[in-house]
C-alpha cells in the first residue's frame, strides 16, 4: 500500500492513561535497587501487572518470584506495588532479608485504615476482587475472621451482621467507580452505622482513567485498552467503555491487534491501564498507521501531578 491508498482513521487517545505515580515509583525502586545492590535483585510477584515492564527489569537483573521462600538469604527483595500481607515483611525480618517495599502509598493508606478499624473493634467489610494480590495484601493486614470480602451488591445482601454491629468498610484501589458506588450505597442502606471513607478508597489514577475513557468511548466505534488480563484497573477500563455502548478489546501490545477488528471503524479510541507504559501506546499507534492514514487526537480530561517519594533506604 502507498500512503494514498490507506483509508483514514481517527484515533481518539484518552488522557490521563498509562502509568500512575504508584507504578512509576515501584519500577524506580527496582531500578535503583539494581544500581545500589547490583544484580540479582529479587522481586516478590510482578512488580506491576505488565509483561513488558517485567521483562525489561528481568533483562536488567531482576528475578521475579511468587513467594519469599524462593529468595535466597542475603539477597535484596522488593515487594510489588499491590502490597503484601503482614506476614511477608515479618518473615523477611525473621530471615534478616534486606527488603524494599514498593507497595503504592495509596494501598498502604488502606492498610493503615484496616489497622485503625481493627483497633476500634469494628468488623471490616472489604470491597474488592477475590484473589487479586492487593486484596490478599489488605486482608492480610488483620487477623483472619476480622475482615469479610464482598464483590457485588448481592454479596452485601447476603451479609448477616446485625444492623447495630460495629462495622467499617474499605475498598480496593482499582475498582469500577460506578459499581463501587452501588455497593457502598447498599452497605450504607443495610448498615446505616457503618463507618467508611467519604467516598471510597479507589485511587485518583483509577478514577481519572475511567473518567477519561468515558470521554472517548461514546464517539469511538471501538476502544483498545492496553493492559494485562490480571490488571484490575485495565479490566475496568474495558467494562467502562462497554457500559458506554462501545465495544472494547484488551490488548497486551500492538501484536495482539487483529486487523479485521478495524473493518468499518472510522474512529478508534485508545487508552492504557495504570501499569502499561507509553511505549506500548506509541507501538499501537505505529501499527495502526501501517494499515490506515492516522489522524491523532488526544482528549485530556485531567492533568495529573502526583509523585510519590521513594523509600528512605534508596534516598540516603
Ligand atoms: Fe497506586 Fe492507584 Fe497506581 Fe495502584 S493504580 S499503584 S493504587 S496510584
Amino acid at each position: 500500500h502507498s500512503a494514498a491508498e490507506k483509508p483514514p482513521i481517527t484515533l481518539l487517545i484518552a488522557a490521563p492513561r498509562g502509568f500512575c505515580a504508584g507504578v512509576d515509583r515501584a519500577i524506580e525502586i527496582v531500578e535503583r535497587a539494581l544500581e545500589r545492590y547490583g544484580a540479582p535483585v529479587y522481586v516478590r510477584h510482578e512488580i506491576v501487572h505488565n509483561k513488558y515492564v517485567v521483562d525489561g527489569l528481568r533483562q536488567k537483573g531482576a528475578i521475579f518470584v511468587e513467594e519469599l521462600d524462593e529468595v535466597p538469604d542475603n539477597a535484596p527483595v522488593v515487594f510489588s506495588a499491590h502490597g503484601v500481607p503482614k506476614a511477608v515483611p515479618e518473615e523477611a525480618d525473621r530471615r534478616g532479608l534486606d527488603y524494599l517495599d514498593a507497595t503504592c502509598p495509596l494501598v498502604s493508606k488502606v492498610h493503615r485504615q484496616a489497622e485503625r478499624q481493627l483497633e476500634a473493634d469494628r468488623h471490616i467489610v472489604f470491597v474488592g476482587h477475590k484473589g487479586h494480590p492487593e486484596v490478599i495484601g489488605t486482608m492480610g493486614q488483620v487477623p483472619e475472621g476480622t475482615m469479610t470480602l464482598v464483590e457485588t451488591v448481592e454479596d452485601v445482601e447476603a451479609l448477616d451482621f446485625a444492623e447495630d454491629d460495629a462495622l467499617a468498610f474499605l475498598t480496593q484501589t482499582t475498582l469500577s467507580v460506578d459499581d463501587t458506588a452501588e455497593i457502598v450505597d447498599a452497605l450504607r442502606t443495610k448498615f446505616p452505622h457503618i463507618v467508611g471513607p467519604k467516598a471510597e478508597d479507589i485511587c485518583y489514577a483509577t478514577s481519572n482513567r475511567q473518567a477519561a475513557v468515558k470521554q472517548i468511548a461514546p464517539g469511538s466505534d471501538l476502544v483498545l485498552v492496553i493492559g494485562a488480563g490480571n490488571s484490575s484497573n485495565s479490566l475496568r477500563l474495558v467494562e467502562v467503555s462497554e457500559k458506554c455502548g462501545t465495544n472494547a478489546k484488551l490488548i497486551r501490545r500492538a501484536a495482539d491487534i487483529d486487523p479485521t477488528w478495524l473493518e468499518g471503524v472510522g474512529t478508534l479510541g485508545l487508552t492504557a491501564g495504570a501499569s502499561a507504559p507509553e511505549e506500548l501506546v506509541r507501538e499501537v499507534v505505529d501499527k495502526i498507521a501501517e494499515w490506515r492514514e492516522v489522524e491523532e487526537h488526544t482528549l485530556v480530561t485531567t492533568e495529573e501531578k502526583m509523585v510519590f517519594k521513594l523509600p528512605r533506604q534508596l534516598t540516603q
